[in-house]
């Protein structure tokens, strides 16, 4: 294991000496995986050495490579490979994911944290990163057998990008009435179906399919496939959208998508409860991104208010727009403080989907307050592309939808209230 991890520092090395910091760092304290085995923080928001190692690595990351592209890449609705490419690199695609496999064998809060630093500069690529590790990677790590994790997860870590796949037409918040369908042909499974909203889809080469194997069975009969691009699935459509425009959302169509038997993950039937239990995960990291697509609304923001002068002084020294910052502050504050109170409790093996639906319904309100008022603050020049804050508003409207939308995250804190009380 130490042999493998020496190899990939030093062909990182070879590449990218910050890459090679990044990697070394979290080798260094790839012992301290749960805050237990760590200080103890004393606080929520108080990062243990590696997350904040890890904080500093992506925020600089987020400024040096991302941070000239936003625009651009918005504006031409497309994510730039090098990008991608560049993520892979660094060690941000396989964060949790053991060095053995080329991962940097963090933790899940270390991953929530990258989230939130990517957000503040780009939602789009924080999406992209997010899907890939708390979904896919998270998939294959605790449902995949060791052969599944030997042949996957090395190629998730180091080079290829990946979409999960359960949303479809007729499917969106009652995920678990999708009507794509697989059949047993030999020692392959023959899918056939339609998926739709797919983030990563147009750049992915690896899927993570939930099809219906025994439809007599309803949600018992929802498997999770392993596919390849190259098996033959094809993009429908590509979304043309408001806001995280540089994230891929495509439609997939899969005509007798020829899948071998050892690709299925969790086994024949358990889609259903590998879906459930990621998406809640997952959750956490929606919080994130908007936390962290707030955090960058404000900080882009602020400055200008003490910068822009009105009626012989700036304007952010008006009570009516320091009081309004202030509120804003301590929306931000507490999201964070909800966000990482449910990532702690994943981490610490504690119940946490009331906290994760919490987080993600919370975050979301905050992100949309937070940059539609920060377009106000810096007035005309808010509303203006240049600017960059309101691509913020624009991409924060998502948060309310993907991942289960906020009616069904109070649904879910509501069933809580319900079993508590009733
Ligand atoms: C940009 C983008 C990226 C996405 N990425 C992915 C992805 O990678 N993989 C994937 O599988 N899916 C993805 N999705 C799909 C996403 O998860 C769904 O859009 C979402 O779950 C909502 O489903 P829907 O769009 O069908 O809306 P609907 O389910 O039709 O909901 C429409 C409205 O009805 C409300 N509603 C529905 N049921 C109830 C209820 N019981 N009580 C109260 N209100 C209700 C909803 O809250 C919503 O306001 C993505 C979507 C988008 C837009």
């Amino acid at each position: 294991m130490l042999r493998t991890a020496a190899r990939i520092t030093q062909r990182s090395c070879r590449s990218q000496p910050r890459a090679l910091a990044t990697r070394i760092a979290s080798r260094t304290f790839s012992a301290s995986r749960t805050i237990a085995d760590d200080v103890r923080p004393t606080s929520l928001d108080v990062l243990t050495e590696e997350e904040k190692m890890l904080k500093e690595s992506v925020a600089r990351f987020a400024q040096e490579v991302i941070a000239p592209k936003v625009r651009e890449m918005d504006e031409a609705e497309m994510m730039d490979p090098e990008i991608i490419q560049k993520l892979f690199e660094q060690g941000y695609m396989g964060i949790e994911t053991s060095a053995e496999y080329g991962g940097a064998e963090s933790s899940f809060t270390s991953a929530i944290i990258a989230i939130e630093e990517l957000a503040k500069v780009d939602p789009s690529v924080s999406v992209m990163c997010d899907v890939h590790n708390t979904l896919v990677n998270t998939v294959i790590r605790l449902y995949g057998t060791k052969e599944q994790q030997d042949k996957w997860l090395p190629l998730l870590s180091e080079s290829k990008l990946a979409s999960f796949c359960l949303s479809e037409p007729a499917s969106g918040s009652d995920a678990f009435a999708l009507q794509t369908r697989a059949v047993k042909d030999g020692d392959h499974w023959v899918i056939n179906g339609t998926k739709m909203w797919i983030t990563n889809s147009y750049e992915a080469e690896i899927f993570l399919i939930f099809a219906n194997i025994d439809p007599s069975k309803g949600y018992k009969g929802i498997t999770c496939f392993l596919a390849t691009k190259d098996m033959g699935i094809k993009i429908a459509k590509k979304e043309q959208k408001l806001g995280i425009r540089a994230s891929s959302t495509c439609s997939l169509n899969f005509d007798d998508l020829r899948v071998p038997a050892e690709n299925i993950i969790g086994g024949e039937g358990k889609g259903y409860k590998v879906a459930i239990e990621i998406l809640n995960e997952g959750r956490i990291g929606i919080a994130a991104q908007m936390l962290g697509l707030a955090q960058g609304a404000f900080d882009k923001a602020v400055p200008y208010t003490f910068q822009r002068s009105q009626f012989g002084q700036p304007i952010g020294t008006f009570q009516g727009l320091a009081f309004q910052q202030a509120r804003a502050a301590t929306e931000i504050e507490a999201a964070r403080l909800l966000t990482y109170n449910a990532a702690r409790r994943k981490e610490e093996g504690l119940p946490f989907a009331r906290e994760a639906a919490m987080a993600k319904l919370y975050a979301s309100e905050v992100a949309q307050r937070v940059s539609g008022a920060a377009i106000e603050w810096a007035g005309g020049v808010g509303f203006t592309r240049e600017t960059g804050i309101e691509k913020f508003w624009r991409d924060s409207k998502i948060g309310a939808i993907y991942e289960g939308t906020s009616n069904i995250q109070l649904q879910t804190i509501a069933k809580f209230i319900q079993k508590q009380y009733s």
